[in-house]
């Protein structure tokens, strides 16, 4: 599958749209959908910079991917609440 196709699978499905309508607009099977969208869970980016993490089986998840985003990510958050 064209990596097009799965970023549009992801972009419908943050904007709430259903597995049959997402199916059925890029005439693909339900079960392609799901299969996407499940790939998609199992990886994570980072909370700062959307860089993609690999972290190791039966470790603590990481959300960022270096001390430096943690800590601008933070940092971001404390100047929003100002
Ligand atoms: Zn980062």
């Amino acid at each position: 599958m064209r990596a097009e196709i799965k970023n549009q699978i992801t972009q419908m499905n943050e904007q709430g749209v259903g597995y049959k309508k997402i199916a059925s607009e890029l005439n693909i099977s339900i079960g392609s959908v799901r299969n996407i969208l499940k790939e998609k869970d199992d990886s994570t980016c980072c909370r700062f910079c959307n860089k993609k993490l690999s972290f190791i089986v039966g470790k603590k998840k990481k959300v960022f991917c270096s001390d430096s985003c943690r800590y601008q990510y933070w940092n971001s958050l404390k100047k929003v609440a100002k």
